[in-house]
């Protein structure tokens, strides 16, 4: 019997950034040239982790790239919860700031959701306060987390169909596993979400038509979890042996899915858009689109 392979595209989610990008630029440039200021997203980074400066610095070179200011408030690994909150409610009160972000993980003693939470909701351009998360839960507009964001994007531009389409979600984290599953439910999927305990996942999987593996385990999803057609986008990264690597045996799954994000050029650079995306937005709905 002969096979039918599928013609699988691989993402480029940077290029797909890239172009949104430039139309953010234009928006920048527009209301720059009203005489208005720039947005301007605040960076709040505690401690000295090397990999939260480098994605920090990619933060802030994307904001100069179209225009955008950035500002970063940096305070040591021995900073109070106390000291961190006073950043925030300083760039709370700023009118110079539109967005806020605090770059995790956070030093012990410091609560990532005692943060989250003194963050101004209008400022909120990461959708991780209480506030922005009950609203995604509600489906009334507010501020959606970046990668989730990003995913959407990206199944849009490749003309997914989402709506009666069973979409698995591997993954229950607040930032990226929980609001893609109520962005893809909201958006007429039919979603089962799975975590570390359950039972069959890869019979699970197979029954998916969009599948989205936030996990942080190198290559889970085998060629065999696919099912034909299937679009399958891989947020993971984890580093084996000073190498980038995702949840979804990108290769194998060529000539099996519809489409499939690759774990470098993939989702990353669309999250990164996206948090450029919620920083205007919060400008424009202080000064106006
Ligand atoms: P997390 O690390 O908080 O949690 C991982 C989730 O995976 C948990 O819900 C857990 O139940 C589930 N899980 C763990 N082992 C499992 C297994 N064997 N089978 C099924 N489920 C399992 O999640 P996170 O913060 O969403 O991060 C997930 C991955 O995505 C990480 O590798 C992270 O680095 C990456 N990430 C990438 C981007 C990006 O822009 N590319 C953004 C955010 C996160």
């Amino acid at each position: 019997m002969a096979s039918t392979r599928q013609e699988t595209v691989v993402v480029d989610g940077l290029a797909l950034a890239q172009d949104i990008r430039q139309d953010l630029a234009k928006a920048v440039e527009r209301h720059v040239s009203t005489g208005r200021r720039a947005p301007c997203l605040a960076v709040v980074l505690v401690g000295d982790d090397p990999a939260s400066a480098s994605y920090i610095k990619g933060k802030r070179r994307a904001c100069a790239r179209i225009g955008m200011d950035s500002i970063e408030r940096k305070l040591p690994a021995t900073a109070t919860e106390r000291e961190v909150l006073d950043v925030v409610e300083e760039l709370n009160a700023s009118e110079g700031v539109d967005g806020i972000l605090v770059q995790l993980p956070l030093p012990d003693g410091v609560r990532p959701n005692t943060i989250a939470e003194a963050i101004g909701p209008d400022k909120d351009i990461d959708g991780l306060t209480p506030i922005n998360a009950g609203r995604l839960l509600l489906g009334e507009p507010g501020h959606r987390a970046c990668t989730p964001l990003g995913i959407m994007k990206i199944l849009e531009h490749h003309e997914i169909p989402i709506e009666g389409a069973h979409a698995v979600v591997i993954g229950r984290s607040a930032i990226v596993g929980k609001p893609i599953s109520l962005l893809l439910q909201q958006a007429n999927a039919t979603v089962t979400m799975c975590h570390s305990r359950t039972k069959q996942l890869a019979a699970v999987c197979r029954n998916a038509d969009i599948l989205v593996a936030a996990v942080g385990v190198p290559r889970l999803v085998q060629p065999d979890w696919v099912k034909p057609g299937a679009a399958v986008i891989d947020v993971g990264v984890s580093i084996i042996d000073g190498e980038w690597v995702g949840d979804v045996d990108t290769e194998g799954v060529r000539g099996i899915a519809r489409i499939v994000t690759p774990h470098r050029r993939g989702v990353g650079p669309m999250t990164i858009t996206m948090l450029l995306c919620n920083t205007l937005d919060a400008y424009e709905a202080h000064f106006g689109a």
